[in-house]
Formats: C-alpha cells, structure tokens, sequence
C-alpha cells in the first residue's frame, strides 16, 4: 500500500483517527499550512482511510487496510466515490464547472464505500460564483459525505467557506525530524540541509526542489542577478533565463532573495547568521559589493507580494518577460554597487 503519511504527521494523524472514532469527523475539513508540508498526503490518507470497509486498527494506529475492494480501486486511481477537484489544466481558478460536478457526485448514494469523499485544492483560488455553488453543500452535506478541502493561503479562503469548516492546521516540523526523515530517504546530509535552507525548512518541497533540478537553476539565477547587478549582463538574456522555470518561482525566489536582503541591510556590521537567511552564501556575497535603498526595497517587496498573490489567485494575467524586466531595472535602481568595486 503507498504511503502517504509522512513521519511528522503521525501524531496528527492519531487524533483524526480518535476524533472519527470518538464523535465523527466533520463533514467538511480544511487543511491549511504553508506549502511543502505534506497537507495532500494527509487529505488522502484520510480519504483512503475513510473509504476504506474494514479499516487496520490497533492501540497505536488505524489506517486503510489496502486490501479490500474500496482500497483496491482507490489504487487503481479509479474508486467511484472518490473525486480530486483542482484547477483544470493551464488554469489557476476553480470554476463553477468543476463545482457542479462535485455537487452532482455528492448528492448521489456511495457506489461501494459507506461514504464520499472530495478533495478540493487549493480551496482559495474558487472566484465567486464557484463558492457560491459550494456554499449550500458545504452548509448541509448530504448523506455520509466529506469534503477536504485545502490551502496555503488560509487568509486567502472567503469567510464564507472558512466558516463552514473545521480547520486542521499544519506547521512546519521540526528541523531535526525534516532533516531526519530528508537523510532517511538517501540524501546526503550537507544536500539535505541546503535544500531545507532555500525552501524555509519545508521538507516536502526541498525534497522536491532538490529532485526536480529547480535548485540548479536558482543558483545559475544568484550569478545572473550578480551579472546584472554589476550591470555586466543583458537584461533580455537574464529574463529569457529566468523565465525556463514556473513564473511564481521565479518571483517567489526572487522575494526570498530580497527579503534575506533586507535582513543583510538591517543587521549593521555584525552580519545576519546565516541560519536566519534563505540564500545565505550568494546574498552575503551580493551583500558584499552592494548596498541597498531600504525604502526603495520595501516597496519593491511589497510589489512581489502582490504580483504573487495575483498569479495564486489566477486573478491576472501578467506579460511574464516583462514583468521580469520591469522587476529588473528597478533593482538596479535600489542595488547600489559600492564604490571600490570592480565592475
Ligand atoms: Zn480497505
């Protein structure tokens, strides 16, 4: 049977479990955390686990069994009361569409299980009218169904879905336990570390940071933004380059770069430990040869804020490589090489 639960969720996992057991679980449950955490992992655990006809249980645990027909057709990726409602491809919203569907699942008896389940993520990209269509099943599930819903930005969600639901809230685990589990996998530890690091010790998403080549490319970023910091490079090159990877990592790595600025700037001579910085390494050595216009970044921060939360909600359309030119030229404007510097 796939394992979905990772070793930090174990406790959290006990209580769902004694929670269900003791009371049932809500009908509609919101998992929110930052990304990277392992929050869907969870969501299908409990689907499988709920779907499932004669859970494995014992004193210290309870999960699918992974042999009846419920969890037999939950691995074949094809169980009937079971649906995943996400964006449609090259999409960002959740639309009415994809609602309906769920609302027309849901509102049928379960084919197998003694229940359904729906996973809807990320709940906070649904525009209005999608909500609105979620809102009645969300008040007044029918019969034994449960709807999991999921979220990074838990700030993000309308009030209205957020009040219809019981939250779960997921943090980031403890540093050793990531870093226990990250060389568990067959990581080398000083990679391990450095992928935690870059990816605010998230370790789902270092792991796939790490795996997917992204990490590369940032570094390969971190010596184009030097290039073009000591205007040595072109800006066309640089933002062609940036542009071979998803948009919002771009702008969020590029956030992260200026926030672990910020810091740099604010700490005075004694540094910022490297421990507090996200790209400790090349931000010390940009740190070294500029100085930065603390008003100006702020507002350049607080630009990237909004550009990313735009492209999350799928609320606008940006023209990538210009976006990323404009981004450019205005760090140019509020890095400042430091006289003495070479160019
Ligand atoms: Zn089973």
């Amino acid at each position: 049977m796939d394992m979905y639960l990772y070793p930090w969720q174990h406790d959290l996992w006990m209580n769902i479990v004694r929670r269900h057991r003791k009371s049932g679980l809500p009908h509609a449950l919101l998992v929110s955390g930052p990304a990277g955490i392992g929050k869907h992992n969870l969501s299908l655990n409990i689907a499988r686990w709920l779907l499932c006809q004669s859970p494995a249980k014992n004193d210290h645990n309870e999960d699918a069994c992974g042999q009846c027909h419920s969890c037999q057709l939950w691995a074949a990726g094809s169980h009937p009361d079971f649906m995943l409602c996400q964006p449609e491809e090259g999409s960002r919203q959740i639309r009415i569409d994809n609602v309906r569907k769920v609302n027309s699942m849901i509102f049928q008896t379960p084919q197998i299980s003694q229940c359904q389940v729906v996973i809807i993520k990320p709940i906070d990209v649904m525009n209005t009218n999608a909500a609105n269509a979620l809102l009645k099943t969300l008040e007044e599930p029918p019969g034994e169904s449960f709807l999991l819903l999921e979220t990074e930005r838990f700030g993000s969600v309308l009030p209205t879905i957020r009040s219809r639901c019981q939250r779960i809230s997921l943090s980031i685990p403890a540093y050793e336990e990531s870093l226990a589990w990250f060389i568990g996998t067959g990581v080398a530890e000083q990679d391990a570390r450095r992928a935690l690091q870059r990816n605010g010790n998230a370790p789902a998403r270092a792991q796939q940071w790490l795996s997917s080549g992204i990490g590369e490319v940032q570094e390969q970023w971190v010596a184009q933004l030097m290039g073009w910091t000591k205007r040595q490079a072109q800006l066309g090159k640089v933002a062609d380059a940036w542009l071979k990877l998803e948009f919002s990592d771009v702008i969020t790595w590029f956030y992260n770069v200026s926030c672990d600025m910020m810091k740099m700037a604010s700490s005075g001579d004694a540094g910022c430990a490297a421990e507090h910085l996200t790209f400790a390494e090349p931000v010390t050595e940009i740190s070294g040869y500029v100085a930065v216009d603390k008003t100006k970044l702020i507002t350049f921060q607080q630009k990237l804020q909004r550009i990313l939360g735009q492209i999350l909600s799928g609320a606008a359309h940006h023209n990538k490589s210009l976006t990323i030119e404009v981004l450019l030229l205005e760090w140019q404007e509020l890095a400042i090489v430091r006289s003495g510097v070479s160019s």
